[in-house]
């Protein structure tokens, strides 16, 4: 049966590569057009390649090998057409760093460690299930620890089989694809090892060209799993996902916030704080942790800003994304990404926003030094976060800090934290004052809108809720729990 399937797959492109042409190669008669739209902007999403040997899957006729070669220090490019593969010889044999494989790329076999980075475009969408799962499997053992893994397919939002006698291609959801990753696992001797996500993005030029939001894209980590098998999570997007930031945990949060916003004093503190950056229209705004994106549609609403927002969880940017639909706002974009994982060209940004975010993130030096490059010369950071008093701390706070994974510094070594990554002027404020005035407001509308909150989620939510509440005024009280206001520039 599966030998059936590869020989049909194999017949299919036997047709579309006579002529070994861009646009028999896409199946897409704007081909040209698109493509030259399109590259630059799939290339800005992959990690810096600078001395990396580089494995291309399903190369075609080379329009990426090019590219990739050039950054690379040594590209194999695998395509199991003849035509396509002689194509790019024509085109790129003349490189030293290049060499070209005609194979299925379900019969590959390459040394465990032997790769930093693979590619693919297109590809994976042409296997099943159990091809894909066992290539992905495969993938884990090729890559280095730490390598990573790019791939861009069309999805779609039906489910079930794909029927491959009509149509070699199986579109997969979203989802579907999420679930792939996040199953597969390979085990060496001494370790375990998976996949995590650094960054799920759709194609821009797909939106904005052919209205098609389906084009999406992946870049994956190769990383080692803990073998404890008292941890429920695979990795932390699983533990956001699955424990604080549920669907349903998402939504009551929102409902004590204010509508869009999953953190302290929602819309109003958002105002203010977004007042201190004196917004230009058209500037670039990356928002980290953007949540379900209530900042990120005011800003671009009153500023003119073009935002891009990104969350490590998926349901945070699905509801982003579901709420953008009726905003009807292009400049704001959406993605999964890991901001500890990220990487954007120098100079990308004007702004950094971060609101009540980097206490789920360790090291928050490594954070900023990143921040500080990815801004333009003159470009601002603002951040809002949790943070501490000095210790001790009471046994309660302790064993809320710890069931919640935070890592929390006080205001003054958050601040030196930002002045070492390289930032200048920077102002460390501690807002514990305001954070304990939001948050009586907040328990205050909480008790107005009451009923309304039950009758939209359940008495049980209500009292979780507002008992949290209480407790977060406590902890702020006793000097433990603090919250800090920062704003920097980048020389
Ligand atoms: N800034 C939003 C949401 C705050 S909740 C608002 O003000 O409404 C904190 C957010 O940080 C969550 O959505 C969480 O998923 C996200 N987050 C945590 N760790 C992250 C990481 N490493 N990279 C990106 N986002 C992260």
């Amino acid at each position: 049966m599966e030998d059936a399937v590869r020989s049909n797959m194999t017949e299919f492109w036997k047709e579309h590569s006579r002529e070994a042409t861009v646009q028999e190669m896409m199946l897409d008669s704007h081909a040209v057009e698109l493509t030259q739209q399109e590259l630059p902007e799939i290339l800005s999403m992959l990690p810096s390649l600078t001395g990396c040997r580089v494995l291309e899957l399903g190369a075609g006729i080379g329009r990426y090998t090019s590219h990739l070669l050039k950054q690379a220090n040594h590209v194999t490019a695998v395509d199991f057409m003849e035509s396509f593969v002689e194509k790019n010889k024509q085109d790129n044999g003349h490189h030293k760093n290049v060499t070209f494989v005609q194979a299925d790329v379900t019969k590959l076999e390459f040394p465990p460690n032997s790769i930093d980075f693979i590619f693919s475009n297109w590809l994976l969408m042409y296997l099943s299930d159990k091809e894909l799962k066992l290539l992905l499997t495969e993938m884990l053992r090729w890559l280095r620890p730490g390598g990573s893994l790019f791939f861009r397919e069309s999805c779609n939002y039906r489910s079930g089989d794909c029927k491959r006698e009509f149509n070699p291609t199986c579109y997969r959801t979203e989802a579907q694809y999420n679930h792939l990753i996040t199953s597969v696992q390979m085990e060496d001797e001494n370790e375990r090892f998976g996949f995590d996500i650094v960054l799920r993005k759709r194609v821009r030029t797909y939106i904005e060209v052919k209205k098609n939001p389906n084009q999406i894209c992946w870049l994956l980590e190769k990383v080692a799993r803990s073998s404890d098998t008292k941890e429920t999570f695979s990795n932390f997007q699983m533990f956001l996902d699955n424990k604080q930031y549920t669907r349903r945990g998402i939504l009551r949060y929102e409902k004590m916030f204010g509508s869009g916003y999953v953190s302290t004093g929602g819309p109003n503190t958002t105002k203010e704080f977004v007042d201190l950056l004196n917004l230009q229209p058209g500037q670039k705004v990356l928002d980290v942790g953007c949540g379900i994106g209530g900042g990120d549609f005011y800003m671009a609403k009153t500023f003119g800003v073009e935002v891009l927002g990104m969350d490590l969880s998926e349901n945070m940017v699905d509801i982003a994304m579901e709420r953008a639909l009726s905003e009807k706002l292009p400049s704001v974009e959406f993605e999964v990404a890991d901001a500890t994982k990220r990487t954007f060209p120098e100079g990308s940004f004007d702004v950094i926003y971060s609101r009540d975010t980097i206490l789920h993130i360790a090291d928050k030096l490594a954070l900023f030094k990143c921040f500080h490059s990815w801004l333009k010369p003159g470009g601002q950071l603002l951040i809002s976060d949790y943070c501490c008093g000095e210790k001790p701390w009471t046994p309660q706070f302790e064993a809320y800090v710890k069931q919640r994974g935070y890592i929390l510094y006080t205001p003054s070594q958050y601040g030196k934290f930002i002045q070492d990554a390289g930032f200048c002027n920077v102002e460390a404020n501690d807002r514990t004052a305001q954070f304990i005035q939001v948050i009586k407001e907040e328990l205050q509308r909480a008790d107005e809108i009451k009923s309304e909150f039950i009758e939209e989620f359940s008495e049980e939510d209500y009292s979780a809720i507002v008992n949290g509440w209480r407790e977060k005024l406590e902890r702020s009280k006793s000097g433990d729990q603090r919250w800090g206001l920062f704003h920097a520039r980048r020389n």
